[in-house]
């Protein structure tokens, strides 16, 4: 699939509101076109006053629950979907606004980002866009965890996941995000956990509402949620789409393969980190 070699930005600003699936509070998205080069950046509006936070690895604070990126005391949680999307749809430039800590989960997938976006329309800039390119592959294991990233001319991401639960399973997916399929394929699948682990209850911020509408809940080999599944393997889906959040705070696209087995975004964060470290393994290249 061809490259994008341009910049893009969304054509005109959207705004969702939710919920915080930790901290159940109400928060207020507004995401606005930005000018070539601006990058995705958080604004919290309830801080008035407060500088811009890049969304890159560098401004990483916490991933032990969700992705949360600070800067000089400032922090923006839960951005992994939001930045997944715009990863998904080709989005370099944008200037997201939030009235809170927390950005709202929706429904627990990225379909709400996806479908506003594309409504709106993407704008494409007449700057050059950077890609980084895996020049030598670079793996990382631990246990049963593994990442690898492989030279390729695309930019492709295979995620594998394995869980002991009959429902779920072993399941594998390749995506290549030049071809446009994140909206369809990608985008609506839904964060999911077992209904028999306290700590994920707590995650859905039970007693703050909203569990079933957030997530998908798995009790042995039954779907909880009334609706059941959107996709068959709609875990590994899921799974992918947080992978692709994970590998966009790289800050440019990526052109190689992306291979991940049973990772996370703790997992994940390591191999990135290992990655920039190891300079034979990629370079940065701008078209003409
Ligand atoms: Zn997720």
């Amino acid at each position: 699939m061809a490259i994008r070699t341009r910049q893009q930005t969304l054509a005109a600003p959207i705004t969702c509101t939710g919920i915080g699936v930790h901290s159940g509070k109400t928060a207020t998205l507004t995401l606005k076109p930005a000018p070539e080069n601006h990058g995705i950046r958080f604004f919290r509006t309830d801080l008035p006053g407060t500088q811009g936070i890049p969304a890159l690895f560098s401004r990483v604070v916490d991933t032990s629950l969700a992705t949360v990126i600070g800067e000089n005391g400032v922090i923006v949680s839960t951005i992994e979907h939001l930045m997944a999307t715009f990863a998904g749809m080709g989005i370099d430039n944008a200037r997201v606004e939030l009235d809170n800590y927390e950005m709202p989960i929706m429904d627990g997938s990225a379909a709400v980002f996806a479908k506003e976006i594309n409504a709106v329309g993407i704008l494409i800039q007449t700057a050059p866009r950077s890609h980084f390119v895996v020049t030598h592959p670079i793996e990382i294991a631990d246990g049963d965890k593994f990442v690898g990233a492989y030279p390729d001319d695309s930019f492709r991401i295979t995620c594998t996941i394995e869980f002991p639960n009959a429902l779920i399973g072993r399941q594998s997916i390749s995506i290549d995000l030049g071809d446009n399929q994140f909206i369809g394929e990608i985008a609506p699948a839904r964060t999911f956990g077992f209904l028999h682990e306290v700590a994920f209850m707590k995650q859905l911020g039970l007693g703050r509402g909203g569990s079933l509408e957030t997530a998908v809940v798995v009790d042995g080999d039954t779907i909880v949620n009334q609706e059941g599944l959107r996709f068959a393997d709609e875990f590994v889906r899921h799974k992918l789409l947080d992978c692709i959040g994970d590998f966009s705070l790289i800050g440019m696209p990526i052109r190689g393969h992306i291979k991940t087995v049973k990772s996370g975004h703790l997992f994940n964060h390591r191999f990135i980190t290992e990655f920039f470290k190891n300079r034979s393994s990629w370079e940065t290249m701008t078209p003409e």
